[in-house]
């Protein structure tokens, strides 16, 4: 649905007194207008004010303190290349450094203040190496800046000036002391900003004690809501709660998406989730703040690089997260705070692309899809859930294509002498339909599929008979992995075997080594002349098979999947 546009004046970055240079390097990444909270706070922040400014995610808060941090370093003049920082931004995490990096990099482009990162889990040789060769702006997560400022290999004395990004995730994350500690190390003549998603008392007492005089800008989230969405469309679902999990399954396996974010209210929902979601076939990560950073990381990457096609999230593990691929947002509740959801769809839908956002609602959480509906004024495609009859008509049509795909591409020649050395004893349509099957069993693998989602309303007494609720399932699922002595397995096909001249020792060092598991992860192995047979424990049977596809094993790549015999 239009919106109608708002009566604004100038947005233009050519209007906010930035350097030509700044300029062009936006102009160059496509940016057309800057966005509210860039407008408001480039000005504050070029006038040598200090600022603290609240937020949403993807409001490009980024650009909103690096452009006049680049245009105060460039137009004070370059110093000399020494260890000595002249810009900080500090972040909670790993990912926004590297993520926040990036970006000051391209804003920076052509005026030759290097860019460094500062984050844990890296060399610390290679980080110093970065600082010795001259660093203008240093982006870093606290732990690690105050790691090099205590072994003197950086120096905070000429600072210019400081950002804190992210702050009350900082805060959440414990870094309040690390904040303090590094903030002593700075000169008191330096500008500093403060960026947060809220205005929390904590917030607000950090910027108390370490800000001076501070122009406080808040940017509502409405207006990002309206004018943020036209391209995602978004339907809901009604699903009894005990229904959950296994319409959660149905729907993936009818939208087969190429990339999907499932969000969770908690993180029991979030591991619960991604085990019905691995049952499926899927490779799912989960992402909540119950995990190291170091595991936050790699499922990160592995979502990022596509090895990884659905991310099960908390929204405060998701945030700040740019990701920029994702076709499908899918919630497991309907939030009741409607910023929540239009946060949560704003996730696909980006860089032009289309969006589909998916809400499973419990019926009593009708009033939560109206309200967002008239706050956002749009609308939400109340459907019934697909039902496995759809399914199946979906997944007929998608072997259809296939088999359309490979007789267009041709070079068949091979095959056609199967099929005329059959044809002596069937019916060659037949034949034909027969293959027709095999390709779409062998796509269609997804056992819980066919489990019963009944429509809310609908009685226990018509429910299918015979079949475990996923609640169950995954339940005793996670007793048994709790139980070392019982570990659940899950058996891999790995494409090499003899042949190859492939030994145990070849699978477990790939697997132990690749996807950084135990050596306890792995169970039974049997190798074939052409190929081998791998037992591993379920929980981590995604990661090792993402992790073997990108290794060489007696270097060959080697194919790997679930087995399906
Ligand atoms: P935040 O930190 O507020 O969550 P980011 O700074 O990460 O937001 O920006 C989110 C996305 O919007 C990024 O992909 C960024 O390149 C893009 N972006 C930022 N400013 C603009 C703008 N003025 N016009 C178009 N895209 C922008
Ligand atoms: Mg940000």
């Amino acid at each position: 649905m239009e919106t109608p546009p708002q009566d604004t004046p100038a947005t233009g970055f050519d209007t906010l007194g930035l350097t030509p240079a700044l300029v062009s390097a936006v102009t160059a990444l496509g940016y057309e207008e800057a966005t509210p909270i860039q407008r408001a706070a480039i000005p504050v922040l070029l006038a040598g004010h200090d600022l603290v400014g609240q937020a949403g995610t993807g409001t490009g808060k980024t650009a909103a303190f690096a452009l006049p941090l680049i245009h105060r370093l460039a137009t004070n003049g370059p110093r000399p290349a020494s260890g000595r920082a002249r810009g900080l931004i500090l972040v909670p995490t790993r990912e926004l450094a590297m993520q926040v990096a990036e970006a000051v990099h391209k804003y920076a482009k052509g005026s030759n203040l290097p860019v460094v990162p500062l984050y844990g889990g890296a060399s610390m040789e290679q980080q110093i190496r970065a600082l010795r060769r001259g660093a203008a702006i240093i982006v870093a997560t606290p732990g690690r800046a105050l790691d090099h400022l205590r072994r003197q290999t950086l120096e905070l004395g000429d600072l210019e000036m400081l950002v804190l990004d992210e702050a009350d995730e900082m805060l959440d994350m414990g870094f309040a002391d690390d904040l303090d500690a590094i903030l002593e190390a700075t000169p008191t003549t330096r500008q500093t900003a403060l960026f947060a998603a809220t205005m929390a008392p904590r917030i607000l007492a950090v910027a108390a004690r370490h800000l001076r005089d501070p122009q406080r800008i808040t940017i509502g989230r409405e207006k990002r809501a309206a004018g943020k969405l036209p391209r995602v469309r978004q339907t809901a679902y009604f699903v009894a709660r005990e229904h959950k999990l296994a319409a959660l399954g149905r729907v993936l396996d009818f939208e087969a998406p190429k990339s999907a974010i499932v969000f969770c209210r908690t993180r029991v929902e979030v591991d619960e989730a991604t085990d019905t979601l691995t049952a499926h076939g899927y490779s799912a990560q989960a992402l909540h703040g119950g995990m190291e950073q170091r595991q936050r990381d790699r499922v990160m990457q592995l979502f990022r690089s596509e090895q990884a096609d659905v991310l099960v999230a908390t929204d405060v593990a998701a945030r700040g997260l740019d990701i920029d691929h994702v076709s499908h947002v899918i919630n497991l509740d309907v939030p009741s705070a409607p910023e929540v959801y239009v946060h949560r769809i704003g996730r696909t839908g980006r860089a032009g692309r289309e969006g589909l956002a998916i809400s499973l609602a419990e019926p009593r959480e009708h009033r939560f899809l109206r309200n967002i509906q008239t706050l956002t004024k749009q609308k939400i495609d109340i459907q019934p859930l697909p039902t496995v009859a759809d399914l199946e008509a979906r997944r007929l049509e998608s072997t259809h294509a296939r088999v359309r795909e490979i007789l267009e591409q041709g070079g068949l020649d091979r095959m056609r002498d199967v099929v005329l050395a059959l044809a002596q004893d069937f019916d060659v349509i037949d034949i034909a339909a027969a293959a027709v099957k095999m390709v779409h069993e062998a796509e269609t693998t997804s056992a819980l599929a066919a489990t019963h989602v009944p429509a809310p309303g609908e009685t226990r007494d018509t429910r299918a008979r015979g079949e475990k609720p996923t609640r169950e399932r995954s339940a005793s699922r996670a007793r048994r992995t709790a139980d070392p002595d019982d570990t659940a397995w899950v058996t891999l096909w790995v494409g090499a075997g003899k042949r190859t001249g492939i030994g145990p020792g070849d699978l477990v060092g790939a697997i132990a080594g690749e996807a950084d598991v135990d050596k306890s992860a792995v169970g039974a192995i049997k190798i074939t002349d052409g190929f081998s047979l791998v037992q591993v424990d379920a929980e981590l049977a995604s990661r090792i098979i993402a992790a073997l596809k990108h290794t060489k094993i007696r270097g060959q790549k080697v194919q790997v999947r679930r087995d399906r015999a």
